[in-house]
Parts: C-alpha cells; structure tokens; sequence
C-alpha cells in the first residue's frame, strides 16, 4: 500500500508524486540504475576511492533485483581488492624505509666524528 499521507509531515500526498511538495521527503524510492554508465562509475569510485564505494554497495545489496545486487556484490569485492593492494603497497613502502633507516646505523656516525676530529675542517683565510 503506497501512503496517502506523507511519512515526515503528514501532509496528504498523491500516489503519483515522488516526493512531498511540503517537507521534500521522497515518497518512492526510485528504482537503482544498472546502466553500464552508472556501473562504471560505481566500479571506479569503488576501487580508486575506497571506501565511498561502500555507500553505494550497501544501497544496491538491499534492491531485491539480482543483477542491481549483483553490482553491490561487485563493487564491495572492488572495494577489498583495492583496500588489499593498499596493504600491500604501504608495506613495500615500509619496507623500504626501515632498511633506509637500518643502513644508518650508529657505526657509521662514529667514524664520521672520529673523522673530523682527526682532520678538522680548515680554517678561513685571514
Ligand atoms: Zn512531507
């Protein structure tokens, strides 16, 4: 049964109207595009901006249609894999700059104090 009056004010609506003239409540949900337009860009929002992807996933998983749920099955497993290859690449990343870190170690500080102090720079001509 579609409400004759409106969910948030209780102004009486019109089935045919799709949102309250009154308050703006939206009166019926409108079905999810599947186009491969809006595939695309929820694909790409999914895998290049994780996790705003998620809103979208989390919207088209609770649309009883198979192939809109298919897309939020899609783009939340875009999601992970994007978040995964994330991992991965700010653990190479670490990885790199510990070993950067290791090859100063405190020996090599060493020696270079001993250095000047054997040779002090020279002094400025007078
Ligand atoms: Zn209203």
């Amino acid at each position: 049964m579609e409400p004759l009056v409106c969910s948030v004010c209780k102004q009486p609506v019109q089935i045919s109207w799709n949102f309250c003239p009154n308050c703006g409540n939206i009166l019926h949900a409108r079905p999810l595009s599947t186009s491969i337009g809006r595939q695309l860009v929820i694909y790409a929002i999914s895998f290049f901006l994780p996790p705003f992807g998620l809103g979208y996933a989390i919207k088209y998983l609770q649309q009883e249609d198979k192939k809109t749920k298919m897309i939020g099955i899609i783009s939340i497993v875009l999601t992970i894999l994007s978040l995964g290859l994330l991992v991965i690449t700010l653990k190479g990343v670490m990885d790199y700059y510990t070993k950067l870190l290791n090859s100063f170690d405190l020996g090599n500080i060493n020696i270079d104090s001993t250095n000047l102090l054997i040779s002090p720079p020279p002094l400025p001509l007078q």
